[in-house]
């Protein structure tokens, strides 16, 4: 805290750690790091990222600060033998952002400060070249200028092309020390145009304004929304490392480049990374000149190029993961500028972390936190062929994963149309806004030209799982013309586009979409011990090999058919947690339902609900069946009538036709009498789950009765079948207790009937506050609890389910008040509080109770991290998620275990 008087705002690189990022940020971490490796670090120190914090609050930098720099500058004086911005050999320095969470190319960075009229003369002799002195230089101005100035970047650009132009070269190296020298002259004028102020000559002044710009560029646009859309808090700041520095642009002997400790892309060994010769840092990234592969450092110095390997060698083994590295040459002499744990595609973090097994650098619990459930998924999805010829439209944002094909169309209205006639479309606008929701729904995948991350499509196409690419900003769409230009080239609607949403590549044309090897593995139908078995296949083979030996928390499926249990179960379930018998009333079931609605009398009642049973008890026991010897919950019926009868304007406008006909039809004055009476305003807070089985005589005991018979006969079929019994939408115990006593005699008719000893169990879900908050009275009734964090969500938060992600959920993530959806990711402080809550109580009345959660969550990788910390027994997740929750539960198991053996 900013008050603590014994509070230290500068850290030389000597006194750091990696363990410091919170307060030095990633690279200052790792720079402190490498140098008590004792690698070839240029001396130097680091701002914290609290002084950082307390500029951006007060407005300046704390008071002690100038003292901190002043004290660490003269010990870097003294180590260099040379004092900043000195005019006979001055000491040059860099300044540099770095946060905790790499934020590539938001923030800034100065290098050569300490360079004056007087002092690059001073470089010059001492360096033996004037070209050099010069060309720093007006580097320094162009990025002072730029970055602490404010001033159009564009202007130094152009006054650098028209030197080049003037000389006819067109490489900025061809320019010689005195074109440099009037480039000088020029940037420094356009600096006093612009900014209103000289170019500073004082080294100090230089320093002091260059640190101030690094901590305002925390709060540059840019970098806010680069950190919304990756969730990074905003509150951290930057630190600033102020850095000798090294020239990589002292001649062919010099150079600089970035380099990896094996390949990003496949993990394997090898040299991988670009060299640029006689350039400084920003070149390479700018792609000013073209780089070359490493591997040819080798004949340009071989001396450094061993050194590197050694390096790079010493940093994988200390940092135990696949590194990323920029490193500078001056004259022969190898210098490391930064490393960091580098990023990797999906595939690769499953091949590096057990390739990282083998070679007995990590162990395999650890390997577990080298890997997400985000990446398996995207490794799930299927993709286009890598082999096929493609023609590259454009490229955008990768906002939701998957391969799409279809027909272009270009609004919801004909995207709706054309599915409806078999068709295949993508759905492609400027942006969408909520009355695209159909279109969206409709089509394959989503392609905006504009929007980011968060932007609507992007949120909500992710929400539906749908593959988007998202701001594709060289595509012109023309929704008026039904058309998009890409250059030269016109799409118009119903010309085939392929989207890819994982790497938001667009393509003319038809890609062919191959399945993912990982969901062909998972199905059975690809061996992970074959010998010319995949090798990412048979790294997540492994890898969930770890994960199922660890984990605690159990997997079951959200499923209501044989095939899905029958999928679920190949890919891991142990049981279904979830069973919603609501589709088991749809279809050419409808009629009977309809039936039971307009029953009058209690013979109508009985005979619809006689017509319902057998049907019923067909589906469990095939659903039993597939999952013989492991837990099936089946929940009663949920939703609200209303839903399984017909619309109420398409009915009132059948009957008021055929009434002008004069042919009204009995059944249809019924229904639509019966739509108004269940008409509801709210049906999500109305008749539904268990008030329904408590208005409806019969129909829950029904429902208990094809479960209990479908056990009896898979039973006396000598199955095992372990069907559980779950009461939805209970508020209060006696709700519960109802049901519970029904439900209980109707069992033991069926086990008297059938000479069987069922052993069902009957529990609740929890959805709702009041269930939550009286969890202790409802355990009580309750055999277990599975907690519905889709409608405790809906009602804690007060947010409509079906509305709000498309209505104004954008506008609260573009405005920070949550990173993510509560829908997506448990609401650990809310919703969350009450889970913890009625866990607690629930067991605290029935120690033995059983405790799951069925809402989408459970098979979100964050969530299931919440679940196993709080003691749940087991997550329910739709049957494909099933691989992710059993990796997040192996990896919150693994997570836990190492921070208690701490
Ligand atoms: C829930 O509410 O979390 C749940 C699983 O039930 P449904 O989504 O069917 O309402
Ligand atoms: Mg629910």
């Amino acid at each position: 805290m900013s008050e603590n008087k014994d509070q230290k705002f500068v850290y030389d690189f000597t006194e750091g750690n990696r363990d410091l990022k919170d307060l030095l940020g990633g690279k200052g971490a790792n720079l402190a790091e490498m140098t008590n490796l004792g690698l070839p670090v240029p001396p130097g120190f680091t701002i914290t990222t609290e002084a950082c914090k307390v500029y951006l609050e007060s407005g300046t930098a704390p008071a002690e600060l100038r003292e901190e720099v002043s004290a660490h500058l003269a010990a870097l004086e003294a180590k260099m033998g040379k004092k900043l911005g000195q005019s006979d050999d001055p000491l040059l320095v860099s300044v540099r952002s770095g946060a905790k969470f790499s934020m590539p190319g938001m923030m800034d960075t100065v290098l050569n400060i300490g360079l004056s009229d007087d002092s690059v003369k001073g470089l010059a002799a001492q360096a033996g070249n004037e070209r050099f002195a010069w060309d720093s230089y007006r580097r320094l101005i162009q990025m002072f200028g730029k970055t602490v100035l404010d001033v159009d970047g564009e202007l130094f650009e152009e006054a650098l092309d028209e030197a080049k132009a003037a000389k006819k070269v067109t490489v900025d190296t061809d320019l010689d020390a005195a074109d440099l020298k009037k480039l000088v002259t020029r940037f420094k004028k356009i600096v006093a145009k612009q900014a209103g102020r000289d170019f500073p000559q004082d080294a100090r002044e230089q320093l002091d304004l260059a640190v101030e710009a690094v901590f305002n560029s925390w709060n540059t646009d840019r970098a806010k929304l680069y950190r919304r859309q990756e969730r990074i808090p905003s509150d951290l700041g930057t630190a600033v490392n102020v850095c000798s520095m090294v020239f990589g642009n002292l001649g062919p002997d010099s150079g600089t480049g970035v380099a990896f400790t094996r390949d990003p892309a496949s993990g394997h060994a090898g040299v991988y990374g670009d060299y640029l010769q006689n350039a400084q840092g920003e070149d390479v990234v700018a792609g000013i000149r073209n780089t070359v592969p490493l591997a040819d450092l080798e004949t340009i110095d071989k001396a450094s190029y061993d050194q590197l390997m050694t390096t790079m060698t010493t940093l994988e083994n200390h940092y135990k993961d696949l590194c990323d590295i920029e490193f500078t040459i001056e004259r022969g002499q190898l210098w490391m500028l930064q490393t960091r744990v580098g990023k990797r595609t999906a595939g690769a973090a499953f091949r590096i972390a057990t390739q990282l097994v083998d070679q007995g650098l990590i162990t395999e619990a650890e390997a577990l936190q080298r890997v997400t459930g985000h990446q398996l998924a995207q490794l799930m999805f299927p993709r286009f062929d890598e082999d096929a010829k493609t023609a590259l439209l454009g490229r955008g944002i990768a906002a939701s994963p998957g391969a799409a094909v279809g027909k272009a169309v270009f609004d919801s209205y004909t995207a709706v149309k054309w599915s409806r006639s078999g068709e295949k479309v993508i759905l492609i606008r400027r942006e969408t806004n909520p009355d695209d929701l159909d279109g969206m729904i409709a089509s394959e995948g989503i392609l905006t030209s504009r929007g980011g991350k968060t932007s609507h499509a992007a949120v909500v196409a992710r929400g539906m799982g749908k593959t988007c690419v998202c701001g594709a900003e060289e595509l012109d769409v023309d929704t008026k013309r039904r058309r998009m230009t890409v250059g030269e080239t016109v799409i118009e609607e119903g010309d085939v586009v392929s989207i890819d949403g994982s790497t938001g590549k667009v393509y003319l044309g038809e890609v062919p979409v191959v399945p993912s090897p990982v969901v062909e593995y998972f199905e059975g139908r690809m061996h992970a011990g074959a010998d010319d078995a995949d090798e990412l296949v048979a790294a997540v083979h492994r890898i969930m090999a770890y994960a199922d030996r660890v984990r605690r928390l159990r997997v079951r499926a959200n499923a209501d058919n044989a095939e899905d249990a029958l999928r679920a179960r190949r890919f891991g379930a142990q049981g279904i947690g979830l069973c919603r018998t609501e589709h088991m009333f749809l279809g050419e079931r409808r009629e009977l339902v309809e039936r039971l609605i307009l029953a009058d009398t209690d013979e109508e009642r009985e005979a619809a609900l006689s017509a319902l049973l057998p049907l019923q008890k067909k589906d469990f026991v095939e659903l039993f069946e597939a999952m013989d010897g492991l837990p099936v919950t089946v929940r009663l019926l949920d939703p609200p009538l209303h839903e399984f009868l017909p619309d109420i304007t398409e009915l009132s406008v059948r009957v008021a036709l055929a009434e002008s006909r004069k042919d009204a039809n009995e059944n249809d004055l019924r229904l639509l009498q019966a739509v108004h009476k269940l008409h509801e305003q709210n049906p999500m807070l109305g008749l539904r789950g268990v008030r329904l089985g408590l208005v409806i005589p019969g129909l829950f005991k029904m429902q208990v009765r094809a479960i209990a018979e479908a056990a009896a006969e898979r039973k006396n079929a000598k199955g095992d079948p372990r069907a559980e019994i779950m009461v939805p939408l209970v508020g209060t115990v006696q709700e519960l207790e109802i049901v519970r006593d029904e439900a209980v005699q109707v069992i033991a008719e069926v086990e008297a009937a059938t000479g069987t000893n069922l052993k069902l169990s009957i529990g609740t879900m929890i959805e709702l506050p009041r269930a939550a908050l009286t969890a202790a009275q409802i355990a009580e009734a309750a055999q277990f609890f599975s907690f519905g964090t889709n409608d405790l969500t809906q009602t804690v938060w007060g947010f409509s389910r079906d509305d709000v992600e498309a209505s104004f959920f954008t506008a609260y993530l573009e405005k920070g008040i949550f990173g993510v959806s509560p829908f997506e990711t448990i609401d650990k402080d809310g919703v969350g509080s009450l889970v913890r809550h009625a866990v607690k109580q629930g067991r605290a009345t029935r120690p033995d109770l059983k405790l799951g959660v069925c809402g989408e969550h459970g098979g979100d990788p964050e969530s299931v991290h919440f679940f196993h910390e709080v003691g749940l027994d087991y997550v329910s997740c739709s049957p494909f998620r099933i691989p992710v929750a059993r990796l997040e539960a192996g990896r919150a198991a693994a997570e836990a275990k190492g921070s208690d053996s701490r």
